[in-house]
């Protein structure tokens, strides 16, 4: 099993973890503070705040 990417949520510093490497432009969730996170960099794997969008929460 590769290792899992264990990044820093830029909203609440929380660890984000990921079970397969993550995918420029994936979109990802924040388990802490439910902000939505954008895989902006692979190389190394950077995370920004992904742009407010009106759309299902995921409630
Ligand atoms: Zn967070």
């Amino acid at each position: 099993m590769p290792a899992t990417d264990v990044l820093a949520c830029p909203g609440c510093e929380a660890e984000v973890a990921f079970a397969a490497p993550p995918l420029l432009a994936e979109i990802t969730e924040c388990a802490e503070c439910r902000t939505e996170l954008e895989v902006v960099a692979t190389d190394p794997v950077l995370l920004a705040l992904a742009p407010e969008v009106e759309e299902d929460w995921g409630e």
